[in-house]
């Protein structure tokens, strides 16, 4: 079959690559019909991890399940299906607290699993023609058969529950006021499930023409950080308090706004700043340890200047982490249905698997306007 394959830094091809096959009962099989490219998949584009050349790339798949295994009690061949990015069991400690990103079977001592992710299991990805999934039952949500809410329900797989989970890892809260870091597609996810929740005053901050453009379209104000300081221009708009809550949808490839210079600090600092006292922050924006690249060797470890000192003195609150998708996915997915939610407003470009190697590139720039690729092999 054909998949998006990692080869160097700033470099995929599509190959022809073995196909999946059941190796345990409780797997099937999905032909993918959309699969996504992530943010996240940028930190091993660019050759900042441990990613080997060989490996497939790709966790925001969606499909049609082709193959059964026999111990698979709840899915048939022909039913569509979308798959959180996370790989979870389902019965470990933390799977049946809800926290499936750090689930402690697939994966066990890391942040759970991933599809196509290094360090995050054996698990191929699937921007491909087909994926295998474990734990089937539990890994995959069935969606309405038909190809409706296509570019909407395969935003399920990352994206859409991780710019909630930035929300709820803030606790926002009907009427209250957000600032988000970064208008990627989890950025702009964050501030869109913000409106969901009821916020009455988003910010968005970016200084991507598109990006703050799509911010602006949902009626989130946008914040261009290469027109000056974000904190101040969003206290300038709280009377000077700030906001209630913050999410930083940006992580460790934070640059500063005079040049392309990174400074991975900056925008946890920024949002310290930018949020009342007492108020909470959400850290959905990825900061792990990386091999080569990155500005520092702290940075490299995830270690960074950060202002303990500055939360404490405001009596902040910060939560971390991958996004538990499974969680939220479910309620997601019927809030698209009852046509209450349209997340595909974020998706720039629907390209063939093909056009992968070209896409990789122009997202990973960040230009001619694309803000999210959803690929159909
Ligand atoms: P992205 O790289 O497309 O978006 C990041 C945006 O931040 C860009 O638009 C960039 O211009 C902007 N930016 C850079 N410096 C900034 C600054 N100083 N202030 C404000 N904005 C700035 O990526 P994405 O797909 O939107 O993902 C964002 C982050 O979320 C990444 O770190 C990704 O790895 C992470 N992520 C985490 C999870 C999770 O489960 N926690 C899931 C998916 C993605
Ligand atoms: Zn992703």
């Amino acid at each position: 079959m054909k998949a998006v394959v990692y080869q160097e830094p700033y470099r995929v091809a599509v190959n022809d690559v073995e196909s999946p096959r059941i190796q345990h009962p409780s797997d099937v099989i999905v032909r993918v019909t959309s699969t996504a490219i992530c943010g996240s998949d940028l930190h091993m584009y660019e050759g900042r991890t441990a990613a080997e050349p060989g490996i497939v790339f790709g966790h925001e798949n969606m499909g049609v399940v082709e193959e059964v295994g026999e111990g698979v009690v709840s899915l048939a061949k022909g039913d569509r299906v979308v798959m959180p990015f996370n790989v979870a069991c389902g019965f470990c400690k933390n799977c049946l607290a809800g926290n499936t990103g750090f689930c402690l079977t697939v994966n066990p001592g890391f942040a759970g699993g991933a599809y196509g992710y290094v360090s995050m299991g054996p698990y191929t990805g699937g921007q491909a023609e087909y994926l295998r999934v474990p734990h089937a039952d539990f890994n995959c949500l069935k969606l309405p058969a038909g190809n409706e809410h296509e570019t909407d329900f395969v935003l399920l797989a990352d994206i859409f529950p991780t710019g909630y989970h930035g929300c709820e890892l803030a606790q926002v809260s009907p009427g209250e006021s957000v600032a988000v870091y970064g208008a990627g597609p989890v950025g702009l996810m964050a501030a869109y499930s913000a409106l969901l929740r009821g916020a009455s005053q988003v910010f968005c901050v970016d200084r991507i023409p598109e990006r703050l453009a799509k911010a602006e379209e949902m009626g989130v104000i946008p914040i261009d950080f290469s027109q000056g300081d974000p904190v101040q221009m969003i206290k300038d708009r709280t009377n000077g308090e700030g906001t209630d809550k913050g999410v930083d949808a940006v992580g460790y490839q934070a640059q500063t706004g005079d040049a392309t210079k990174e400074e991975p600090a900056v925008v946890l600092n920024s949002l310290i700043e930018t949020v009342r006292p007492t108020g909470r922050l959400g850290v959905p924006g990825l900061y792990v340890p990386a091999d080569p690249g990155g500005p520092s060797e702290e940075a490299k470890k995830g270690m960074l200047l950060v202002s303990i000192g500055r939360m404490f003195e405001k009596g902040q609150v910060v939560g971390t982490g991958q996004c538990n998708v499974k969680r939220y996915n479910r309620q997601l997915r019927d809030m698209i249905i009852a046509g209450r939610a349209k997340p595909s407003f974020v998706v720039s470009h629907e390209l063939s698997l093909d056009d992968a190697p070209d896409a990789y590139s122009k997202f990973d720039q960040r230009i001619e306007g694309y803000t999210k690729v959803v690929l159909h092999p």
